[in-house]
């Protein structure tokens, strides 16, 4: 059996900054925080970790407690729902439905979702694209504010979901960002890059990916092969 666990936006989605809007919505009606995001680079974060990253760098607060954090998730999901529904250049990546198609489609595949989304966020945001169907578990944002762990977590739900046995050798950590690796690596797993975000096929591959592709569309084959399902 083996296990492919994706990132969200940039992998599977572009949102077109929803959930920076969304986030930037909810730091202002809470805080009276205009422009939140601004100068914070998201990619590869946890939900919970750029939150404290804003009340560290334009708050000026040294100590966040949960509550607090929990308080900007709850408002951030809230506007989430309108941003993404509203954004004028959504969109399902490149190859994206043929390869979560064909691979749902087998038997010795489980899919899920590895991402820095907090749970409710990611669904909200793969709604859209009528992705959901395809991911009956995951690890999120809202597991650990470390990727590592809600990697490691993802592959706990995955345990649940099957009585064969997974290796970690045959469990795929898929994303955009040379933090995606990073927390494949750190659990064990191996890696994928998807250059469909800021970094490309060489800086994946210098992060320790096991291998990386453009996109799914151009890289659907390479992909296959080189995670032994073809
Ligand atoms: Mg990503």
């Amino acid at each position: 059996m083996k296990l492919l666990l994706f990132d969200i936006d940039a992998t599977l989605i572009l949102t077109g900054g929803a959930g920076l809007k969304a986030l930037d919505r909810a730091m202002e009606r809470l805080f009276s925080l205009r422009g939140a995001m601004q100068g914070v680079a998201p990619h590869g974060k946890t939900d919970p970790a750029i939150i404290r990253e804003i009340f560290q760098n334009k708050l000026h607060r040294e100590h966040v407690s949960e509550e607090e954090i929990s308080t900007v998730l709850e408002s951030y999901v809230e506007f989430l729902h309108d941003e993404v529904e509203r954004s004028d250049t959504y969109h399902v990546l490149p190859g994206i439905f043929e390869i979560l198609e064909s691979l749902k489609a087998r038997n010795d595949v489980l899919l899920g979702l590895a991402t820095g989304n907090v749970e409710s966020g990611a669904r909200i945001k793969l709604r859209r694209g009528d992705l959901n169907r395809f991911f009956a578990f995951g690890g999120y944002g809202s597991d650990s504010e470390d990727r590592a762990g809600l990697v490691r977590r993802a592959a706990e739900r995955a345990a649940a979901h099957t009585s064969t046995r997974i290796e970690n050798d045959q469990t795929f950590v898929i994303g955009d960002t040379p933090r995606d690796i990073d927390a494949g690596r750190r659990s064990g797993f191996r890696t994928v890059g998807v250059a469909t975000g800021q970094h490309s096929v060489e800086e994946l591959r210098a992060a320790g990916a096991d291998f990386a592709i453009r996109n799914f569309d151009e890289g659907r084959d390479y992909f296959l092969r080189s995670t032994f399902m073809e």
